[in-house]
């Protein structure tokens, strides 16, 4: 994985956002506010704007400037927690390219720092339930040898799963857990913005960028 890739990574996410953020915010209306296909949309066209005359040096140096402007410019919670997990990531990856081992570590970082902040664990019906499969199964694809591609692919459908898996839970972390029981048979709008982060991963990964 190298810089272009990255910014290939980051623009797909800020399309898919764009397009499904009524989606996403539909969810929210559902167990929340109703405002996190706006915060999300808001947050990745500020980072399209702070990645398009940044002169990166380092996979880690764009993945920090997303997690900086995400933290800047987005209110809800999922701006300073998906925020706080990109900028942990970029810490991890200081070199111009980065192998897959280094990605899952980064990626391992980035949850590491996400659950420090918002205090989430699996099952609490949050980001945590699409990130931490995504990861366990891009770290198993790596370990068995497997390409990017493969790794980052099945990294995207666990994360799906992981988002299904949201449905029948009662959340406990954010929003959600206000309405207590009534928060169940809800898909999470966080571990559905997850699952398209990952999905495009793996897309820009197949493409080449
Ligand atoms: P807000 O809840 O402030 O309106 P958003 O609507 O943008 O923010 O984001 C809501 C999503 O944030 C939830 O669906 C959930 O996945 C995620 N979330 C909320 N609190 C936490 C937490 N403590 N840890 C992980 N994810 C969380
Ligand atoms: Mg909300």
């Amino acid at each position: 994985m190298d810089t272009p890739l990255t910014r290939g990574w980051i623009a797909r996410v800020a399309s898919t956002i764009a397009d499904q953020a009524d989606y996403l915010t539909q969810l929210d209306s559902a167990i929340g506010d109703a405002d996190h296909g706006v915060n999300m949309n808001r947050g990745f066209a500020a980072v399209t704007d702070a990645l398009a005359d940044y002169e990166a040096a380092t996979v880690g140096d764009l993945l920090v400037r997303v997690g900086s402007t995400l933290v800047s410019r987005v209110g809800g919670a999922s701006g300073p927690l998906y925020g706080t997990a990109f900028r942990a990531m970029g810490k991890e990856l200081a070199t111009p390219t980065v192998d897959s081992a280094q990605l899952a570590g980064a990626l391992r970082a980035g949850l590491e720092a996400l659950q420090k902040l918002g205090a989430a664990v699996p099952g609490d019906k949050t980001i945590v339930d699409a990130y931490l499969p995504a990861l366990e199964a891009l770290q198993a694809a790596v370990d068995a040898g497997e390409s990017l591609t493969t790794a980052t692919a099945a990294a995207a459908s666990a994360a799906h799963e992981g988002m299904r898996s949201t449905i029948p839970m009662q959340a406990r972390k954010g929003r959600a857990s206000y309405l207590g029981p009534r928060s169940v048979g809800h898909q999470d709008p966080g571990a559905t913005s997850t699952w398209l982060i990952f999905r495009s991963l793996a897309e820009a990964t197949a493409a080449g960028g």
